[in-house]
């Protein structure tokens, strides 16, 4: 705590994984007297740096770029970049905490990293952008590499700002290499890799279902987010039968009793992603209802996948969706369950899928990106969903592994937090004292 004084997040994000981990460590003599947790807490290397670039009125504007190195112990740092005013060291400590886990999940050999910028590409002209990214990467490259660590996107980064990353990266090292994940599919990215968060959450909810004898068809689903993660889980729910109720974005959410169809779906892409416009342009051209300031989570249905950002939905929040019948909460963002939020889906003993199992099919993908460049060879869309697929099934069994508790009921946050620590811990302990 007095370490980490102030960084409420990253404190927040440990206390919830060591919840369930020191159970477990105490059971387990080997990773207590290696003081594996001590460890595990302390990122392996933080990296902070000046961002000067100059706007489009000729000025220059100052920012803060960060690289948190958290752990290495089964492959290369591997995290995304988060661009938002928001980010600060604690945020980026928390997702990189959680990155590790998540990577570890995978089966793939990733380490965990995270890094960013309190620089908001929204209301910046391209120019502006790729101005920011090449001041950025201008010290970044020095740090990161297709063997050391390998940034991708996250909040702020989509592919306009990994393409400038990118095309700086090769300038100053002369080198057409992996360096970072998410990048276009003729420039060595991966198929599936822009859908894949979303279409990975919603293969780990079939995976939920399914041992419930339950599908998707006909399931009323509510989704907060209206960007990358949110749009593509939204349009596989809505192939596999579902309906999809409600989308959101900082402003409010839109709901749709019949259920947003992919029409509608196609218009909130180029909205959110072309024009950059706000989701309350999809409730005026479809007729259906606006909520401004509000969250979606007032709204009748069967599962809520928060798919926004960190601590969007609130003890009250997840009170009311358990008395609307609510049964399964699956993160597609990072954290965006509080404490308070996820002790009331234990309580009623909702399926809570933590996000570090369920959104991990986003950095799984990136992982096969790696492997494709490293190759020199790209796989077909199909080969990588199936992969992707298998990938969600294997991390679900292995939630199912270290969560069961009575009554074959499936404690998921206390199986990924587990899973995906042992490990980590078993790479630690083989490789001594580092
Ligand atoms: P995007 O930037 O594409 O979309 C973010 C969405 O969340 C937007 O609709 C945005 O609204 C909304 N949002 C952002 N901040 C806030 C806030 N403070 N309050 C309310 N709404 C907010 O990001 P992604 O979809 O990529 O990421 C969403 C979440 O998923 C993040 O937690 C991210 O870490 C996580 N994630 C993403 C992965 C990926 O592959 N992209 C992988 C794994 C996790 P607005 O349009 O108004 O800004």
């Amino acid at each position: 705590q007095k370490r980490n004084a102030g960084e409420s997040e990253f404190l927040q994000a440990v206390t919830e994984v060591a919840e369930t981990v020191i159970p477990y460590i105490q059971d387990h003599k080997k990773y207590r007297e290696a003081r594996i947790l001590e460890r595990i807490v302390e990122p392996e290397r933080v990296i902070i740096f000046r961002v000067p670039w100059l706007n489009d009125r000729g000025e220059v504007e100052v920012n803060r770029g960060f690289r948190v190195q958290m752990n290495s112990a089964i492959g290369p740092y591997k995290g995304g970049l988060r661009f938002h005013e928001s980010v600060n060291l604690s945020v980026l400590k928390f997702l990189a905490f959680e990155q590790i886990f998540k990577n570890s999940l995978t089966g793939l050999p990733m380490g965990g990293g995270k890094g960013g910028s309190d620089f908001n590409p929204k209301g910046r002209s391209d120019h502006e952008v790729m101005k920011f990214c090449q001041s950025f990467m201008t010290e970044l490259y020095r740090h990161v590499g297709a063997d050391i660590d390998v940034p991708a996107g996250d909040i702020g980064v989509g592919s306009r700002e990994i393409g400038y990353l990118f095309g700086q990266y090769k300038r100053i090292k002369g080198e057409f290499t992996g360096v970072l994940t998410g990048k276009g599919y003729e420039w060595g990215g991966s198929q599936i890799r822009p859908e894949a968060t979303g279409y990975g959450l919603v293969y780990f909810v079939k995976e939920i279902l399914e041992r419930q004898k339950e599908t998707l068809k006909d399931k009323k689903i509510i989704i907060s987010g209206s960007g990358n993660v949110a749009q593509f889980a939204a349009e596989k729910c809505i192939l596999e039968g579902a309906k999809v109720l409600t989308l959101s974005d900082s402003n409010g959410y839109i709901y749709n009793p019949k259920g947003i169809d992919l029409e509608g779906l196609a218009y909130i892409k180029k909205l959110k992603n072309d024009e950059r416009g706000r989701i309350s342009a999809y409730a005026t051209k479809y007729n259906c209802d606006y909520f401004e300031g509000k969250t979606p989570w007032e709204v009748e249905g069967d599962i809520a996948l928060p798919n926004a950002t960190q601590n969007e939905l609130h003890k009250k929040d997840a009170l009311k969706l358990v008395q609307n019948g609510c049964f399964c909460v699956a993160e597609g963002a990072n954290m965006p369950c509080t404490p308070e939020a996820i002790a009331v889906f234990n309580q009623y003993k909702i399926y809570y899928a933590p996000g570090k199992a369920a959104n991990a099919g986003g950095v799984a993908v990136s992982g096969l990106e790696m492997s494709q460049n490293s190759l020199r060879y790209t796989w077909t869309r199909d080969k990588v969903d199936a992969k992707l697929q298998q990938i969600m099934r294997e991390i679900h069994t292995l939630c199912v592994k270290h969560g069961k508790e009575d009554h074959d009921y499936i404690n998921y946050e206390r199986g990924a937090n587990i899973g995906g620590f042992v490990k980590i811990a078993d790479a630690m302990l083989a490789q001594g004292l580092v």
